[in-house]
């Protein structure tokens, strides 16, 4: 890594789709208890919530596959992951660059 002045413009496309991923990881956490709640006040059955369970459960691990496989435009290793450490930080766990620096210049 140098520390030559870089154009992060040319990170924008990366970092949008990598901000996209994030949001649609942490939607997928997020919408977990209203959809269990919600299923449960319509269909209160093993079954029902054990469907809406194992569809979440996909949709999770659908989301943190892109997650992890996010690159970094800076330094080309994974954005969140470090070894087999999965950090959904806000920045690089290699080069530290901030999920919104792009947006900054
Ligand atoms: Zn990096």
């Amino acid at each position: 890594m140098s520390n030559e002045p870089v154009d992060m413009t040319a990170y924008r496309g990366v970092m949008k789709r990598t901000r996209r991923r994030r949001k649609l990881f942490f939607s997928t956490v997020l919408v977990y208890v209203p959809a269990l709640w919600i299923t449960h006040s319509i269909s209160p059955t093993n079954r029902a919530m054990g469907t809406v369970f194992v569809i979440w459960l996909i949709f999770l691990v659908y989301a943190t596959v892109l997650v992890a496989l996010s690159k970094c435009p800076r330094c080309g290793n994974s954005f969140h992951v470090h070894g087999i450490t999965l950090l959904v930080l806000r920045k690089c766990l290699h080069c530290q660059l901030h999920i919104s620096d792009d947006l900054t210049t």
